[in-house]
Order: structure tokens, then sequence, then C-alpha cells
């Protein structure tokens, strides 16, 4: 019988096998949520209307 370690995803805190190759998530999904909050965090992007030429 093998050990599996269980590890915790760092978004969701789920336990996960720690062979997973999404380390440290417990799922892609948790590590594109995480990716995006980064992101988000570091770049976010603010779409200025105004800078749009309104041609009117
Ligand atoms: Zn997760």
């Amino acid at each position: 019988m093998r050990e599996n370690q269980k590890i915790k995803c760092v978004n969701c805190d789920n336990e996960f096998d720690n062979k997973s190759d999404t380390k440290p998530f417990c799922s892609k999904r948790c590590s594109y949520i995480d990716l995006n909050n980064w992101l988000g965090e570091k770049y976010s992007i603010h779409i200025n209307e105004e800078d749009y030429e309104k041609d009117v």
C-alpha cells in the first residue's frame, strides 16, 4: 500500500494528492483563480472609456 501524501490547496484548502501536477493547487481551476487574483492585483486594467474619441 502506497502512502500518498496529502497537501492542502493554497486556494481553497482542499486536500489533494501531493503528486498532482497542479501543485500547489488541487486543480487547474484553482490555479487559474489564483493566477487571476495575482494578475488582477498587479496589473489591474482599467478601461478608460474617455479614451475613446466620441465622434458624434
Ligand atoms: Zn483548490
